[in-house]
């Protein structure tokens, strides 16, 4: 059966890299009827916070990725990484290393004067008893490392690349697996062992990581043998870059999936966007579908080798296709807390039906949702700027008796149905005789401080409701 795992460490917001791996992660399990599983990989206690822990599962939750075991942590399975640790040591396949990091440095110095590629050089592999109490007795910690044969090849069949074979003399001499205060402590666990532990405890059948990872699948399956473990298949996803070609990170500034819902872009166009960067689904046409929709069709041999660019607009594109197909009653929901930053009063609970209308009006012309914030301010606003076209158009000929005209009866009737504001409009142009057109473009200018902009009859009737079009065409008459 298939097991999968998201193993997101929690010294960060949840990245985009890890969310993508995550969706490859969870559209596999769903393909195959499997187990999506997320463990959190805790060890590294200095750098891991409970809120980025948080971050990561509102994340993955969002994006509408529901897991079906865990959230585990690494922290509370301590005792599992220095059993194997004791394991390893017993059986010969590691030992205690007192090497300090001033004759690491020389080591590499040394190393780089010749032009070799920085390696422990296994100096402690064969310490006797005596020999590392001593080193102790001059104040050294030790850490346990485990052995690497020089001359093993590692070959495994990758899901994704094919076969992969890494030499034993690259992976920079035996490896450390854990860090320990003294010959009696079995030590903090470091990723490359507890990773090993926990994916063979847990029965990981695919291990779906990104491709930064192939060297430490090398070193992992070199673990799995010493421990008995039979080896999962691996899969390594292609590197997301950003548009100028360079590996995505924090220089880009969103990189979490928290920013990208800050920037206004809606969960199931997230989800979708990140599904094509690297799978093409089968039919490569059809670019918009739900997770459950491309779970239906997803398979790791559609994945990309080649790197995946991150391309802005056919974000955006994606996004606003999941936009204009919002219904109203969610849309406010999701616009309100933008507009509640921009410093909107929005009254969900009072004010619904007109909150519903505004979205509605404006649902088709958004591409992130923070566009919402300008493209409403006209309704939320009393005072608004008037452009210069705006202010031409109202000193036009003609234009000003237009205005009054209106003004007026929105004196006399406080309320208008859409039909009683198109007949005012049809008197006004008679009496004053004038084009319609200018009656429309005026009133426009008057009551939104601008030439252009959403329907104007549905505008005028949401203003309307909240007496502003009086105000705003009193301030067009000062
Ligand atoms: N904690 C590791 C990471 O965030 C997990 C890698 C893996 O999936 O093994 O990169």
């Amino acid at each position: 059966t298939v097991r999968v795992r998201i193993a997101p460490s929690p010294t960060g917001n949840l990245h985009i890299g890890t969310a993508r791996t995550a969706v490859f992660n969870w559209l596999f399990a769903r393909h195959e009827g499997g187990t999506f599983i997320i463990r959190v990989e805790d060890t590294d206690q200095a750098r891991s916070r409970p809120e980025y822990t948080q971050n990561i599962k509102d994340g993955l939750a969002w994006l509408g990725m529901q897991w079906d075991e865990g959230p585990y942590f690494q922290s509370e399975r301590l005792h599992l990484y220095k059993q194997a640790v004791q394991t390893l040591l017993d059986q010969g396949y590691a030992y205690r290393c007192y090497t300090t990091e001033d004759e690491l440095n020389q080591l590499r110095e040394s190393q780089k004067a010749r032009n070799q590629a920085p390696r422990y050089d296994n100096r402690h592999r064969n310490l006797t008893p005596e020999e590392e109490k001593a080193f102790e007795a001059e104040g050294r910690k030790p850490v346990i490392r485990f052995k690497i044969d020089d001359n093993r090849q590692i070959i495994w069949n990758d899901q994704i690349r094919g076969t992969l074979t890494w030499e034993g003399s690259d992976l920079g001499g035996d490896m450390v697996i854990a860090r320990a205060s003294s010959r009696e402590d079995l030590g903090q666990p470091l990723y490359n062992l507890a990773v090993v532990v926990d994916d063979m405890d847990m029965k990981i059948s695919h291990v779906i990581r990104g491709e930064d990872h192939i060297a430490n699948t090398a070193k992992q399956i070199l673990l799995y043998e010493a421990l008995g473990g039979s080896i999962p298949e691996f899969a390594h996803t292609p590197l997301i870059l950003n548009e100028q070609g360079q590996k995505l990170s924090k220089r880009d500034n969103v990189t979490a999936i928290s920013d990208f819902y800050k920037m206004g872009f809606v969960p199931e166009a997230m989800a979708n966007y990140m599904t094509l960067l690297g799978w093409t689904p089968p039919d490569s046409t059809e670019e918009l579908f739900t997770l459950e929709e491309a779970a239906k069709h997803f398979s790791l041999d559609r994945v990309s080798k080649s790197a995946a660019k991150f391309d802005w607009s056919k974000l955006d594109w994606i996004n606003s296709q999941y936009i204009h197909k919002i219904e109203p009653q969610r849309l406010v929901e999701m616009l309100a807390p933008f507009w509640q930053e921009a410093g909107y009063k929005v009254d969900l609970e009072n004010n619904r039906p007109w909150l519903e209308q505004v979205s509605a009006l404006i649902a088709p012309s958004l591409t992130r949702l923070t566009d919402a914030v300008e493209q409403t301010k006209v309704f939320f606003q009393t005072d608004i700027e008037f452009k210069e076209e705006a202010v031409s158009q109202l000193q036009q000929d003609g234009v000003k008796s237009v205005i009054e005209k209106i003004s007026e009866a929105i004196k006399q009737q406080d309320q208008f149905t859409e039909e009683e504001a198109k007949q005012l409009i049809k008197t006004v142009t008679k009496e004053q005789g004038v084009k319609k057109g200018l009656v429309m473009k005026s009133l426009r200018a008057a009551l939104t401080g601008d030439v252009k902009g959403h329907d104007l009859m549905q505008s005028w009737l949401l203003l309307n409701q909240k007496g502003l079009d009086r105000v705003r065409l009193e301030k067009a008459l000062a």
